[in-house]
């Protein structure tokens, strides 16, 4: 056993110092980022925020709404291979959306399959988003491997880890993007089922600086709860913010709607809840326990209210330390640490 003395921190340790700044308002800001991914050598321009490829979110609904903002999506994985060939027949112009898929060989061969159909009909997938809850696995490196040998001009996001040694591992094995966030989430429950995670802030210093050295990009998932926590995500070095609970409980979303008290309310789940497995996998296997729990939230309409709030708060930000554009916002930013009595007093988060 060794425990690691090092400080490590989350969203709500943290606020952002103000800087002086030329910048008169937030409009002069540019929130949008252009990058060249590292091996599949596409390019990419638009605002990177991804709605969480959760059942609840990751809608195609959703995917067209976000992407008349520049925003992107990545879709769940439980649509069928008829309406994913529809959607990607027709897919939105502006942003990214990615195709979301585990690791086994009927995840992969649906995959192949709708690749193969869409590719005689004249189009493609061009994003793919592989997703575990725990990217420390052989496993995981070796369909990586297998993926990349495949289909070697795919943007691939993949994750999920925490750490920078794990971040280079997986980028140099083809990954671009890399999925950062063990624990975090609003409706994880892992930290207290397994006591495994990582503060989510530290995560994304640490992986972020590990995948530039690549010239890799990383995601950060997962423990943003409000616009704050994303422009923290981004000054930290977050080159793409997914989020789930934000973006929960609009219109977009696949959620059932609930009278509560006289109240409109939707159920937002996690993807390893026990309502989640109820509905894809038939219930929980014996030898698991659930690591995600069940909430339900105030419905919000349609999304695009919600998406004010967060590009406006992740725009003050950037004038508040005079970055003009979201690239600048990590060079531009030191962290004043807040203990945590100030924190309950003022609400870092
Ligand atoms: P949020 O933005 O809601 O804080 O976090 C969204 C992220 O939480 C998702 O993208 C995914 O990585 C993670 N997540 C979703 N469902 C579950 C779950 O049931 N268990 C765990 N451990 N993580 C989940």
């Amino acid at each position: 056993m060794r425990i690691e003395q090092d400080i490590k921190l989350d969203f709500k340790d943290v606020l952002i110092r103000p800087k002086r700044s030329t910048l008169t308002s937030r409009s002069e800001v540019d929130i949008s980022r252009d990058f060249i991914f590292p091996h599949s050598r596409k390019t990419y321009r638009g605002i990177p925020i991804i709605a969480a490829n959760m059942d609840t979110t990751g809608t195609f609904e959703m995917a067209r709404a976000l992407s008349r903002y520049e925003l992107s999506a990545a879709l769940h994985k439980h649509y069928g291979e008829t309406e994913l060939l529809d959607f990607f027949a027709a897919r939105p112009v502006n942003g990214a959306v990615f195709y979301s898929m585990g690791i086994t060989a009927p995840d992969f061969d649906k995959f192949r399959r709708v690749m193969e159909k869409l590719e005689r009909a004249g189009g493609a997938i061009e994003n793919v988003c592989i997703d575990v809850a725990n990217g420390y696995t052989k496993a995981f490196i070796r369909f990586i491997h297998k993926f990349r040998a495949e289909f070697p001009s795919i943007t691939l996001m993949a994750g999920n880890v925490v750490t920078g040694e794990m971040t280079e591992e997986l980028i140099l094995d083809g990954v671009d993007i890399v999925k950062v966030g063990i624990g975090p989430g609003s409706v994880c429950t892992t930290r207290k089922m397994a006591g495994v995670g990582y503060p989510q802030l530290s995560a994304i210093i640490e992986c972020a600086d590990a995948a530039h050295g690549l010239r890799g990009l990383i995601c950060a998932d997962g423990g943003c709860a409000s616009p704050g926590d994303l422009a923290k995500a981004f000054g930290a070095g977050a080159d793409f913010v997914m989020l789930g609970g934000m973006f929960a409980g609009h219109d977009e979303c696949a959620s059932e709607v609930v009278e509560v008290d006289g109240e409109r309310k939707m159920l937002f789940y996690g993807m390893s809840s026990r309502e989640a497995m109820n509905r894809h996998a038939g219930g929980i296997a014996k030898y698991r326990a659930s690591e995600g729990k069940e909430v339900l939230i105030d419905c919000r309409g349609p999304v695009e209210n919600t998406l004010r709030d967060i590009l406006g708060g992740v725009r003050s930000a950037c004038t508040y330390v005079g970055a003009k554009t979201l690239k600048e916002l990590s060079k531009r930013t030191t962290f004043v640490r807040v203990t945590q009595q100030l924190n309950e007093v003022f609400g870092a988060s």
